[in-house]
């Protein structure tokens, strides 16, 4: 097949100057850090390199720093600074609140935890762990619009559920969940409840007490702070248990000289994040809608997840007949980096859990493309974008055997 390959038409791209990526479309998989970022991340590290937990002056001002960073991230989320832990991302917070509800539960023999099937794989891997361990989970479905419903997971509680943990918006496909009238029905029965909130803080407004959350995880890679820094909200009052043990850093849930220029960096970030997010949020939804409106043009395409409960950066297709890398791997020849759920990008065969989860068959599920924007797009760029994914798709269908049996009637359309 390859073989017959042609050069793909090459039309000129807006940012034809530009020498890295000339388009960045990934930002659900990690974000640039921002100017304001980068300089506190490098000031912190050459002025605040003392030992926080020193009692001189040196430390007692690394000290100072680290709960001036504590504070703001508190103050963003609506939290008490005492309800914040600052861990290595998201994936600790996820293991760190899971583990720690698990224990509790423990306990009092509570094994059972309920969650939903398109979490991030530091949930469900977290989860497969506890089953190993003699923990029960349920794992409900999600619908064709992408979301849990509420009144499942109330059906899903039972004497013995000890947690229930459902992302707040979903990685892949975007899609906002109805996280707070979620917590509403755990907090009525008394049961824990966790979100991985990791595509949410700093995109979309997160007010933990107000929300009702117990635990919440955020991760400053995904709102342009560093990589390797992130932060677990915990509700006063909840105990939880350290993955590391050491020293007493970080109220003894966390050992570990901390990582004060990026916790300072993370803050930082979070705090721009907040103050440009209705701006940035409104620009990126006329985008986002710009570019769904141009990608569903093509013919048996399917936007994936509802197109309204969605982050505004998000865009998520399928299209019929190809395969999700070379589509990638072609975009990436005209300076588009974007992602997809399948195969080659996640190192497995399978095609992508999230996409399985809301009832796309395999084959189409192979066939799928995540665009998430960011702040320094363009329409310009937007336009690029539909006009390479539709000259792309036309190509790689014009040479993929499946598409020429599905035109050929000899299988039917499924989109
Ligand atoms: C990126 C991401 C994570 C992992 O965060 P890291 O900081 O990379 O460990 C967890 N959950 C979701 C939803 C994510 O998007």
């Amino acid at each position: 097949m390859l073989l017959q390959r042609e050069p793909v038409p090459e039309p000129a791209s807006p940012r034809q100057n530009r020498s890295e990526y000339m388009i960045y479309a990934d930002n659900a998989a990690t974000t640039k850090i921002s100017a304001t970022a980068e300089k506190t991340l490098v000031a912190v590290l050459r002025d605040f390199w003392g030992n926080p937990s020193s009692l001189y002056t040196l430390g007692q001002q690394a000290k100072e720093k680290l709960e001036e960073a504590r504070k703001t991230v508190a103050e963003v989320i609506g939290a008490d600074p005492r309800e914040i832990i600052f861990t290595s991302g998201g994936s600790e917070a996820d293991n760190q609140a899971i583990r720690s509800a698990a224990e509790a539960g423990k306990l009092k023999g509570k094994k059972h935890i309920v969650s939903s099937a398109f979490e991030h794989h530091a949930v469900l891997h977290t989860l497969e762990r506890l089953k190993k361990e003699g923990f029960e989970v349920t794992l409900l479905p999600v619908h064709e619009d992408g979301r849990v419903r509420p009144e499942e997971v109330r059906g899903a509680l039972r004497e013995d559920t000890c947690l229930v943990t459902v992302m707040y918006a979903n990685n892949e496909i975007g899609t906002v969940q109805p996280v707070r009238e979620i917590a509403d029905i755990c907090r009525e029965k008394g049961i824990l409840f966790h979100t991985d909130a990791v595509q949410a803080v700093g995109h979309l407004p997160v007010n933990a007490g107000e929300d009702h959350f117990d635990m919440l995880s955020a991760s400053a890679h995904k709102f342009h702070g560093p990589k390797g820094v992130g932060f677990l909200y915990v509700r006063k009052g909840i105990r939880l248990v350290p993955l590391i043990e050491g020293g007493a850093q970080e109220m003894g849930k966390r050992a570990g000289t901390e990582n004060l220029a990026s916790v300072a960096a993370m803050a930082a970030a979070l705090k721009e994040a907040a103050e440009g997010m209705q701006e940035n949020a409104q620009r990126l939804t006329a985008l986002r809608n710009r570019l769904m409106d141009g990608l569903s043009a093509i013919p048996h395409s399917a936007l994936n997840g509802d197109a309204e409960h969605r982050l505004p950066g998000n865009v998520n297709f399928c299209f019929e007949g190809i395969e999700g890398e070379s589509l990638l791997l072609l975009l990436d020849d005209r300076g588009i980096a974007a992602s997809s759920g399948s195969a080659c990008t996640s190192g497995s065969l399978e095609p992508s859990h999230v996409l399985l989860a809301i009832g796309r068959p395999h084959d189409v599920a192979h066939g799928s493309l995540r665009l998430s924007i960011g702040e320094d797009l363009t329409e310009e760029d937007a336009d690029y974008i539909i006009r390479s994914v539709s000259e792309v798709v036309a190509y790689l269908r014009s040479f993929s055997p499946i598409w020429r049996d599905l035109e050929a009637g000899k299988k039917p359309h499924l989109l």
